[in-house]
């Protein structure tokens, strides 16, 4: 995972006439980068989680979702890099497009790197060559450090995602089963996906 990919694979895997996905020409202009944690109802519920590096967002597939207790270490399987306007991309991808299946933005919001060596942060690349990302949230749900970790080696890495210890810890929140609506729109899944099929059926 590096930081030189670019978009291509995202666009060969879509196609732009089918999908309601953003295609990625916009771009995005802020001082902190941006994270956001989209609940995907595909063949199977996961939750994507992406960082802004640089022009895209950086994604791991999270199939429990993120965690406010320490002691859990969630699977985070690396995907394709996604374009920066896919951070408030909440929708319905067709059944028959690639990620079929509804999209909700669970929790966005910016991050900081706090990854030090030495008393210098070290630059997001490094970061993610080396297999160690350490992040500060700041969302409307998730807030404080989490860490990325790479464990696995060869062609497909797997990375845990850990909540760090800190006061934004806590082992009994559970925000995945106790806070399921959209950070940005209040809906749920079901909400997100009769919407989109009332569109549909005006058009
Ligand atoms: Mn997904």
């Amino acid at each position: 995972m590096s930081t030189k990919d670019s978009l291509e694979d995202y666009k060969k895997k879509r196609d732009f006439r089918k999908t309601p996905e953003p295609s990625g020409k916009k771009k995005r202009k802020g001082k902190q980068p941006v994270f956001v944690i989209q609940k995907h109802d595909a063949s199977s519920l996961h939750y994507d989680f992406r960082i802004q590096v640089g022009d895209v967002l950086k994604s791991w597939a999270v199939p429990k979702g993120p965690s406010t207790d320490p002691k859990e270490k969630r699977l985070a399987v690396p995907t394709e890099d996604h374009p920066l306007d896919y951070a408030d991309f909440e929708g319905v991808i067709p059944e028959d497009e690639y990620g079929g299946g509804t999209v909700m933005v669970w929790d966005t919001g910016t991050y900081k790197n706090i990854k030090e060596e030495n008393g210098e942060e070290v630059p997001m690349d490094k970061c993610l060559n080396d297999g160690h990302v350490t992040i500060r949230l700041r969302g409307k749900k998730l807030k404080g450090g989490y860490s990325l970790i790479r464990t696995g080696k060869g062609d497909k890495p797997r990375w845990l995602l850990i909540k760090m210890k800190d006061d934004e810890a806590d082992a009994r929140r559970n925000p995945v089963s106790t806070q399921p609506k959209s950070a940005i729109s209040g809906r749920t899944l079901k909400q997100i996906e009769k919407e989109a099929e009332k569109q549909e059926e005006e058009e």
